[in-house]
């Protein structure tokens, strides 16, 4: 499957799995883990801390209204103990992308 072929301009998000429902699409999806600069301290790392899901409905694809469930992933910092939210084109770029559609 091209995972990228459905979700234009979310080319670096990872989609674990499909589900296709009688009525609807439920895709899970992550970004990659990548180096984040802390927003206190301003170090790099990439050290996890937790994941939380989000649930984003977006448009509708082959004629079924499509639910996302966005494992969105917090870092801590190692130098400071910050937890930060990873950079996250995703939301934004879904409301821009709900509009075209
Ligand atoms: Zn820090």
């Amino acid at each position: 499957m091209n995972r990228n072929l459905f979700l234009p301009g979310l080319k670096d998000v990872k989609i674990n799995k499909v589900e296709i429902c009688e009525h609807s699409i439920h895709l899970y999806v992550e970004m990659p883990v990548k180096p984040h600069r802390c927003p206190r301290c301003g170090t790099e790392g990439r050290k996890i801390h937790d994941y939380r899901i989000q649930k984003i409905r977006h448009f509708k694809w082959f004629e079924r209204p499509t639910v996302i469930f966005y494992r969105k992933r917090r870092y801590v910092c190692q130098a400071c103990g910050k937890r930060f939210a990873e950079e996250n084109p995703f939301v934004e770029r879904y409301q821009r992308f709900s509009k075209e559609w």
